[in-house]
C-alpha cells in the first residue's frame, strides 16, 4: 500500500527528495482515513470483481448473460419504463471507535447527494461542459431510506453496529455479522451500503449484477459518507460522490476507461478515456485515443475528486436502467420506501379542566389506547401561540396562568409509531385573583384506629388544595402534607396515643392561616393472640378454668369458617350465668349450650357489630358450651373479640342489660309422669328452678280442662302433683305448668 501511494505521489512531487517522500509516505499511511493525499480515487470494485471470478466459476458466464440483456434492453428501448425507480436502501454503519459511528445527518446528506446526482439535480450540475451538457441525463433513478426492514417492522434505514474489526478490507467481512460486521438485508429488495473503515487506502467497491446474492451491495469508507450540508473528512473525496459512484457499479456502470487503455466502458455516448483521471483536471482535457476527444473527466465514474464530479450520460443512465428492469427487478416491487401499516392513535376524548384557580389549573383527559404519552397545548383563547409540554399522564397541572382569564387546551396521544390528531379545544377561566384564603373549620378525626385515621373538616371558599399536620400532642414536629380534598387519611401512627391536627387552605397560590388544632386519640393497639385455637368443634372446645370465668378472655374469628367453641363449669353458690360478648370486629353471634353440647339453652344474635348478651338464672350447677361464629362468614383476622362469662350467686337482671336473655324456670327434661299409660291415680313430678306460684292444668286431647290449679306454689327443686286420672276420657292429655310466665307441657296416655 505505501508503495502504492508513493508511486502515485511521485507523479506530482518532483521537486521532492526521497526523504521527504519517505516521510510523506509514512504519513499518509499512519493516517488514512482521514486525509487522502492520494491524487485519484482508489475504487477497489474491479479488483473485487476478479476475486469473485476466482471464487465463482458461473459467475463469468452470468455476466456475459446479464450484458446481452442490457444490450437488448437498450436496442428495444425497453429498458426503462419512464417512472421514477425508487430504490429503499439501507446502511449498515460499523464502528469501533465513536468518530466511525457518524451521525444521521451525515447518511442523510449522502443519501441527498444520491437522489441529486441520479436526478441531475446537483448544484454543481453547470459544471458540465457544454459540449457534454446534451448527454447528461436524469436517470429516473431515486433513493430512499428503508421505511420498513425485511420483517416488515419500521426502521429509519440506519443499522448501527459496533464492531471489533478496527479496518476492513474487499473481503465482505463487513457483509456478515458473525465476521464483526452486519448481515446484508435481501438484496433483492435493498440497496445495502456498508459504511466502514477500509484499510489499504480503499475509497470503496461494489458488487456488479450478477454476483452472489449475501454479498451484494456496495462498501464505502466511512470518512468519504456525507453532503454538502454534512462533508465526510477523507478530503478529496468527503462530498458523497464515492457512493455515486460504487451505487453506478452497482447498477452495472464501468469506470469510464473501460479499466485498459482506450478501454470500452460499454456506453456509446461516453469518449474513449486513455485511462482514470485523477485530481481535478482542467478543460478541456485531450485523450490521446483515437480521434483524440476530449474527456469527460467530471463523469461519476471517472477517479477525480468528489467536487470535480457532475455527470451521469443518458448512455450510462440507461444502463443502469437496464439492470433494474432486469437483472434488480425485484427493487421494482420491493416495499422497502413504505412504512409499515401505520398504526392508528387516538384523538383524546373527555377534556375537563379541574381545580381551576387564579393562576393555576389541572388538565385532565381519557386515556387513548395505545397511547404512550400525551402533548397538551394550552394558550389564552385570544392568543396565537401555545404553550405545548408532554406527560405520560391523562392528568397535568399547569401554573402560571393568568387570573379571570379564558384559556383553551388540546392534547394529542403519541402511539409507538404514530402520532394522533390533537382533539378539539376544551376551554376553562381562570379564577380573579385571590387576596384571601379562609380557615378550615369542623376538624374530626374519623376512622380513628390503633395507628390510623381519616382527617375532616370543612371546605373553604377558593381553595385550590390544603396543607394539614399532624403530630402527637407531646411532640413539637409536625408531619404535613397536601391534599385537594377536605379529608385526609393518615397512617403509621401510634397506638394509644394523642395526636393533634390543622389545616390550612391554599386559595390559587394565596395561603390562609393554620386552623386550631383537632384532637383524637389512637385505640389500643389491636394486635390480640387468639390462645383458644383450634376449638372449632364441641368436641375440641376450650375448657375454660374457674379463673377464667368472670374476666375478660380475647380471641378472634380469624376466618370465614372459623368457630370458636368454650366449656364451662358453675359451682355451687355462682350457678347464675351471663355470657357477654363484646369488642365485635364484625357480626358475631353467641351460643350457650347444655352440658352435652347439643342441646340449645340461648342465643344472641343481634345485628352487626352490637354487643351480645346471654343470660341463664338457674340454682343448679352445670356444665356448659358457648359457640361463638361470624354471622354469614363475617370474620376479623386481625381485631379481637371480647368474651367476658360471669357467674352470680343472684340473678342476673335482665332489665338492666337490654340484650338477649333466658331464664329456665322448670326443666321439663325432668318431667316424669308415671304411670303412663295410667286409668287412675296419676303422679305428675317436675323440678323447678325458681319457687312462686304456677299455674298448673291438665286437659284432654280436645282442650277440655280436667284439672286447674292457678295458684300451685312451686318450690324450688322437684315438686309432685297428684290427680284421679279414673274418670277422665281415654287418650291423649297433656300436663301444662306455667312458672314466671314460662309454660312448658308434657303429655301422656289414659286408658
Ligand atoms: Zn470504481
Amino acid at each position: 500500500m505505501c508503495v502504492h501511494t508513493f508511486e502515485k505521489l511521485k507523479i506530482t512531487t518532483s521537486k521532492m527528495n526521497l526523504n521527504r517522500l519517505l516521510v510523506l509516505c509514512l504519513i499518509v499511511f499512519v493516517t488514512v482515513g482521514n486525509s487522502f493525499a492520494q491524487n485519484h480515487r482508489n475504487c477497489g470494485t474491479m479488483h473485487y470483481l476478479e476475486q469473485q471470478k476466482s471464487q465463482d466459476p458461473g459467475l463469468e458466464l452470468r455476466m456475459e448473460q446479464i450484458e446481452t440483456q442490457t444490450r437488448q434492453l437498450i436496442s428495444q428501448g425497453s429498458e426503462k419504463s419512464g417512472m421514477v425507480v425508487t430504490i429503499p436502501v439501507v446502511f449498515h454503519v460499523l464502528y469501533n471507535n465513536s468518530a466511525l459511528n457518524i451521525p444521521d445527518a451525515r447518511i442523510l446528506a449522502q443519501l441527498d447527494v444520491l437522489n441529486k446526482d441520479f436526478a441531475r439535480l446537483n448544484a454543481d450540475a453547470s459544471n458540465t461542459p457544454s459540449i457534454f451538457q446534451s448527454v447528461a441525463a436524469n436517470t429516473n433513478i431515486q433513493f430512499c431510506m428503508a421505511q420498513r426492514d425485511p420483517n416488515g417492522n419500521p426502521t429509519n434505514g440506519i443499522v448501527r453496529r459496533s464492531t471489533t474489526v478496527s479496518s476492513f478490507s474487499s473481503n465482505n467481512a463487513m457483509k456478515f455479522t458473525a465476521q464483526g460486521g452486519s448481515d446484508a438485508w435481501n438484496t433483492t429488495q435493498y440497496l445495502n451500503i456498508w459504511v466502514c473503515n477500509l484499510g489499504g487506502g480503499l475509497l470503496g467497491y461494489a458488487q456488479f449484477p450478477g454476483g452472489a446474492a449475501n454479498t451484494d451491495g456496495v462498501v464505502v469508507l466511512t470518512e468519504s459518507v456525507g453532503g454538502p450540508s454534512a462533508p465526510g473528512s477523507a478530503v478529496p473525496y468527503h462530498l458523497g460522490r464515492t457512493a455515486t459512484h460504487e451505487v453506478g457499479h452497482w447498477l452495472n456502470l464501468r469506470h469510464i476507461w473501460g479499466d485498459a487503455t482506450c478501454g470500452s466502458d460499454l456506453v456509446s455516448d461516453t469518449p474513449t478515456h486513455n485511462t482514470s483521471n485523477g485530481g481535478c483536471p482542467a478543460y478541456p482535457h485531450y485523450s490521446t485515443c483515437t480521434g483524440t476527444p476530449i474527456e469527460m473527466t467530471m463523469n461519476y465514474m471517472d477517479y477525480t475528486e468528489d467536487a470535480c464530479m457532475n455527470i451521469f450520460t443518458a448512455g450510462q443512465s440507461s444502463r443502469m436502467n437496464a439492470a433494474i428492469t432486469a437483472s434488480r427487478s425485484g427493487l421494482l416491487t420491493s416495499l422497502g420506501c413504505v412504512p409499515p401499516n401505520p398504526v392508528s392513535c387516538g384523538t383524546p376524548s373527555s377534556l375537563s379542566a379541574t381545580n381551576v384557580a387564579s393562576t393555576t389549573a389541572t388538565l385532565n383527559w381519557a386515556a387513548v389506547t395505545g397511547a404512550s404519552s400525551y402533548n397538551y397545548r394550552y394558550k389564552t383563547t385570544s392568543s396565537t401561540t401555545w404553550t405545548t409540554a408532554s406527560t405520560n399522564s391523562t392528568t397535568v397541572n399547569i401554573s402560571s396562568l393568568t387570573a379571570s382569564t379564558a384559556y383553551e387546551f388540546q392534547v394529542q396521544a403519541s402511539c409507538v409509531g404514530a402520532l394522533g390528531s390533537f382533539s378539539a379545544s376544551a376551554t376553562f377561566t381562570t379564577s380573579s385573583v385571590v387576596t384571601s384564603c379562609g380557615t378550615p373549620t369542623n376538624l374530626a378525626a374519623t376512622n380513628v384506629a390503633s395507628s390510623s385515621a381519616t382527617l375532616n373538616w370543612a371546605a373553604v371558599t377558593g381553595a385550590s388544595n390544603y396543607n394539614y399536620r399532624y403530630k402527637t400532642i407531646s411532640a413539637t414536629t409536625w408531619t404535613t402534607a397536601t391534599t385537594t380534598s377536605t379529608t385526609a387519611n393518615i397512617s403509621s401512627l401510634t397506638a394509644s396515643t394523642a395526636y393533634e391536627f390543622q389545616v390550612q387552605a391554599n386559595c390559587g397560590g394565596t395561603l390562609g392561616t393554620f386552623s386550631t388544632s383537632g384532637t383524637f386519640t389512637t385505640l389500643a393497639s389491636t394486635t390480640c393472640n387468639d390462645p383458644f385455637e383450634s376449638n372449632n368443634t364441641a368436641g375440641t372446645a376450650k375448657v375454660l378454668t374457674t379463673s377464667q370465668l368472670n374476666t375478660n378472655l380475647t380471641a378472634t374469628i380469624g376466618s370465614s369458617t372459623d368457630v370458636d367453641w368454650y366449656r364451662f363449669s358453675t359451682v355451687s353458690g355462682a350457678t347464675r350465668v351471663k355470657v357477654n360478648l363484646t369488642t365485635l370486629p364484625a357480626d358475631y353471634d353467641i351460643y350457650l349450650y347444655a352440658n352435652n353440647g347439643t342441646t340449645l339453652l340461648g342465643s344472641s344474635e343481634l345485628f352487626g357489630t352490637a354487643s351480645e348478651q346471654i343470660i341463664r338464672n338457674t340454682n343448679k350447677t352445670a356444665s356448659y358450651y358457648i359457640r361463638v361464629i361470624g354471622y354469614q362468614g363475617a370474620f376479623s383476622a386481625s381485631s379481637c373479640y371480647t368474651l367476658r362469662i360471669s357467674t352470680s350467686g343472684t340473678n342476673w337482671r335482665m332489665a338492666d342489660e337490654g340484650q338477649a336473655m333466658e331464664v329456665e324456670a322448670i326443666d321439663m327434661s325432668s318431667v316424669s309422669i308415671s304411670p303412663n299409660p295410667t286409668n287412675g291415680n296419676t303422679a305428675f313430678e317436675f323440678v323447678s328452678n325458681a319457687s312462686g306460684s304456677a299455674n298448673v292444668m291438665i286437659t284432654d286431647m280436645l282442650g277440655r280442662v280436667v284439672y286447674q290449679n292457678n295458684a300451685y306454689q312451686v318450690s324450688e327443686g322437684p315438686n309432685m302433683i297428684e290427680q284421679d286420672m279414673s274418670n277422665s276420657s281415654k287418650g291423649m292429655h297433656f300436663i301444662i305448668v306455667e312458672v314466671n310466665g314460662e309454660r312448658k307441657t308434657g303429655r301422656f296416655i289414659v286408658e
